[in-house]
């Protein structure tokens, strides 16, 4: 009758299976080091939301080609599992298409959504969807964007690609007509049980932050009212992408309404994941715009001012955020091809990739620049 005993002692206690995520809200600022972060919390002194994050890592953005990325290829690096050339998206450097998160996850018969403040059809956004190999093939995008079997809901600028374009298509009453979506220009009065719809709010870019009002923010809410009852979950990827124009521009007003902007976003998706419990939240960003750093011109340590060195993008790290279900992966040191495995683990698939990381590109240059510009003056 031994093995009617009560176990206990020496027998082995079992470890219960951690649990996986259900939902995924992926979360991108566009330019979005940890100096802006850490500018936008000084500047605000608001408690942002990026403090509430219990995992952080680490992530090297640059791309097969360059040491520096564009947009385009630290897309398709944090879409799939590829780094690529700058200027190339969904494929890698050989222009074979890659399958993405978004693409992998909803063949698992997950529900997916994507929200942005640029053009549906940008760098960033059309890195989950699409396969071109040059960025700029907006109209191109556009149909695919259209075609794609994946898409749920698309919320951002950029109508124009669909019914301003230079070969005169209507790509939005193709939308209607054949392809099954409804096509909204406003986040008001949409069907938000409508499982397959497009919100077109602006012919181009959406307004800059300070006349968009809450629109990002708003546009995460809408999204996760349409995804919520979806049966196997969903992937929702979210990006604050005009903290890049901003840091371009070297503007800072502009970067801080950006961000404080993309942080509301953020903290309706990690409110939602908290409710839930079974989402996990990632907030990471494709690379840094306008070499800020946060100097005291006169050295006095007193008087921290923003300082920009370029208008481009440069080789600084990102960090990543995580919050539910996996979010314990996401710490370390990683490469921005790393992200889509750990997502994938999180919802319980295994993430067969056939990336080549020696094909990961250069190795930074830039400490050897630095000691010759040194030398020079
Ligand atoms: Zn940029």
């Amino acid at each position: 009758m031994m093995g009617l005993l009560p176990s206990c002692g020496n027998k082995k206690e079992e470890t219960p299976e951690p649990p996986k995520a259900m939902n995924v809200i992926y979360m991108i600022g566009d330019g979005m080091a940890l100096p802006q972060v850490y500018a936008a919390m000084l500047a605000s002194g608001e408690d942002m939301t990026f403090s509430q994050f219990p995992y952080i890592g680490v992530v090297d953005t640059h791309s097969a080609s360059n040491d520096i990325t564009d947009s385009a290829a630290a897309g398709t690096a944090l879409a799939s599992d590829h780094k690529t050339k700058n200027g190339m998206v969904g494929m890698n450097p050989d222009t074979i298409p890659v399958k993405t998160v978004l693409e992998a996850l909803a063949e698992q018969g997950k529900e997916t959504g994507i929200v942005v403040s640029c053009y549906v059809t940008h760098a960033t956004p059309a890195t989950f969807y699409a396969k071109v190999p040059k960025r700029s093939k907006y109209e191109d995008i556009a149909v695919q964007m259209a075609e794609n079997p994946y898409i749920n809901l698309i919320i951002g600028g950029g109508r124009k690609h669909f019914n301003h374009r230079k070969d005169s298509l209507d790509l939005v009453a193709r939308m209607e007509n054949e392809l099954g979506w409804k096509v909204y220009d406003t986040l008001a009065n949409i069907d938000e049980t409508c499982k397959k719809y497009a919100v077109l709010a602006n012919n181009d870019h959406m307004p800059h932050a300070a006349e968009r009002g809450d629109f990002l923010p708003r546009a995460v809410k809408t999204a996760l009212r349409t995804l919520d009852d979806a049966e196997n979950g969903f992937f929702l990827m979210v990006e604050g992408s005009q903290i890049d124009f901003a840091c371009h521009a070297n503007d800072s007003t502009w970067m801080m309404d950006e961000m404080l902007d993309f942080d509301y976003a953020i903290k309706v998706a990690l409110d939602y994941a908290k409710e839930k419990g079974n989402t996990l939240v990632v907030v990471t960003a494709d690379h840094e715009t306008g070499g800020l750093t946060l100097p005291d011109p006169l050295g006095k340590y007193t008087n921290v001012v923003f300082d920009y060195s370029t208008g481009s993008h440069t080789c600084l790290p990102v960090m990543v955020y995580a919050y539910g279900p996996g979010a314990e992966q996401f710490t370390g040191w990683m490469q921005n091809r790393d992200l889509k495995a750990k997502i994938m683990n999180a919802c319980g698939f295994e993430n067969i990739s056939d990336s080549i990381p020696e094909n990961d590109g250069p190795k930074i240059k830039a400490i050897k620049v630095n000691l010759d510009s040194n030398a020079n003056n």
